[in-house]
């Protein structure tokens, strides 16, 4: 699974815009990005099995990067970094770190539900959880287009975006699911473990770049940081491409209402919480 983990990372945008889209891409894709760096580092195991042409699926040995035990460790890890590195109040620092440490535990939560049993519960002799999902690749896909086209449609429901970037992220999105279709169905089986390591781990990175390049002073625009008592832009404020329907407004009222203090302390200095 690909599309559908940065599917949850475009979704949690749309609740915390304060957080840079391409950081929360990062995070849904933490676990895989280590795995690939454990395999190029000969920790970590994944065979090309004779049947891939059919599966399409690696065998994998990844009790550090995939399994529970070590899923809730990283996902600790970068919920406290996020915590430690932000700025803003300690109750928006817990915020943002919550969210992050809730994205990174939620790529093992989907991958739980696509592989066989292959994702160990604590070290590699332990047992093996997998509802293996793909082994019926056509709701399999289903379950990721869907999960990254409402990713995207939160994400886009939220503020501070050009249409040209929209155009740029939404292009994006769907290469992103036609490569994770086409990984998960056509494509032939890679030359060695060691290619698909350094070519995913590659993959990983210039998705995390792009997305943040595309994202950045997204939750709050520049033009608007100044005027506004948080990080909603008001829609019908000349030069924002935002549609009426699409406010952060609706956002919980009661999450506006216990920060204004920071929020405008965030705004008028020009700092994001998290960039
Ligand atoms: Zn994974």
């Amino acid at each position: 699974m690909f599309a559908g983990h940065i599917g949850v990372a475009l979704a949690v945008s749309r609740v915390e815009p304060r957080i840079n889209v391409g950081l929360l891409v990062a995070a849904s894709l933490l676990l895989d990005l280590l795995l690939w760096l454990f395999v190029l580092l000969g920790w970590e195991t994944v065979v090309i099995p004779a049947d891939f042409r059919q599966t399409h699926q690696p065998r994998f040995g990844f009790p550090y990067s995939h399994g529970l035990l070590f899923g809730v460790v990283w996902s600790a890890t970068a919920g406290a970094s996020v915590f430690w590195l932000s700025a803003g109040s300690s109750r928006e620092k817990l915020r943002a770190a919550l969210l992050l440490a809730l994205v990174v535990v939620s790529h093992w939560l989907l991958d739980v539900l696509v592989h066989r049993p292959e994702l160990p519960v604590t070290s590699a002799g332990s047992r093996q959880l997998g509802f293996g999902l793909w082994s019926n690749m056509t709701v399999a896909l289903a379950v990721e287009a869907a999960l990254l086209i409402g990713g995207l449609s939160l994400f886009f429901a939220g503020c501070g975006m050009s249409r040209a970037r929209k155009l740029v992220l939404a292009a994006t999105s769907l290469l992103v699911l036609a490569f994770t279709v086409v990984g998960m169905t056509v494509a032939p089986p890679p030359p060695s473990a060691f290619a698909m390591a350094g070519s995913s781990l590659a993959a990983i990175l210039l998705v995390c770049v792009l997305y943040g390049w595309l994202g950045r002073g997204v939750g709050v625009p520049e033009s608007l940081k100044a005027r506004l008592p948080s990080s909603c832009p008001n829609p019908s404020a000349p030069g924002s491409d935002a549609p009426a329907s699409s406010d952060r407004s609706h956002e919980s009222g009661a999450a506006h209402a216990e920060r204004p203090a920071s929020r405008n302390a965030a705004t008028t200095t020009g700092k994001r919480a998290v960039p």
